[in-house]
């Protein structure tokens, strides 16, 4: 088989894979078939970038599992207008898919050399929508609220203060909460007009969300 018929045969498995784990959406299909996973991994790991899960990044991090990427994206009901804000850049793969369904994607992550990796993979793969900035992801980004979206992809004990407050009226933020590393749960925030309605969607596992900035 030719290269060009290999990676579409990849991709054709990779896709049939989220199919089958209950990813419905079109839209955030054909993101996830227009983005190489492969991309954002070194390595012997970049030879498992098409497998369904989550594998180790610089910094003892972890670039997520395929599908609840795509599953969470899904939650996210993200619209071509939407500015939307992700905590936890790890990769930069998350916020990648995001550069394909909304106008502005700003993503923190508290280790520098993440930030610095990812950015150069947006570069590569010329998606000049997304900003990545290090920083404490739990304060926000307060000079570029508010956003419409809000993507958490760390662990918190409990939705974070600040991102509530930075979450538009009509604004949607999807969250995984939780007291310990192993229990966690995806929890879906609508901002209403006189509070925030919550949704629990199914459980995960994510690294915890730590204060600070990373010294690497
Ligand atoms: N979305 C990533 C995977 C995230 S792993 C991807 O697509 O690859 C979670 C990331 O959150 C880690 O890189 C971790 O360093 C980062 N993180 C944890 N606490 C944080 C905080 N307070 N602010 C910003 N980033 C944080």
């Amino acid at each position: 088989m030719t290269d060009a018929g290999a990676r579409a045969e990849r991709t054709m498995r990779f896709i049939y894979t989220l199919r089958s784990k209950g990813v419905t959406d079109a839209a955030v299909l054909r993101a996830m078939e227009r983005i190489d996973r492969g991309a954002f991994l070194r390595g012997i790991f970049a030879e498992r970038a098409y497998e369904d899960m989550p594998l180790p990044i610089a910094c003892g991090q972890t670039i997520s599992q395929p599908s609840v990427v795509a599953l969470m994206t899904e939650a996210l009901e993200v619209t071509p207008r939407d500015k939307v804000l992700e905590v936890g850049t790890g990769s930069g793969y998350q916020a990648a898919i995001l550069s394909q369904l909304a106008r502005r994607v700003y993503t923190v992550e508290r280790h520098r050399r993440l930030v610095l990796e990812a950015r150069a993979v947006f570069e590569k793969l010329n998606l000049v929508n997304i900003t990545a900035l290090s920083a404490d992801g739990s304060f926000g980004l307060p000079e570029q609220a508010p956003f419409d979206r809000i993507i958490v992809t760390a662990a918190a004990e409990d939705a974070p203060g600040p991102l509530l407050a930075q979450l538009r009226v009509g604004g949607i933020m999807v969250v995984p909460v939780g007291q310990s590393d192993t229990v966690q749960s995806l929890i879906k925030v609508r901002r209403t007009e006189s509070g925030f309605d919550y949704e629990e969607l199914r459980s995960v596992r994510f690294v915890p969300l730590l204060e600070g900035i990373a010294q690497d």
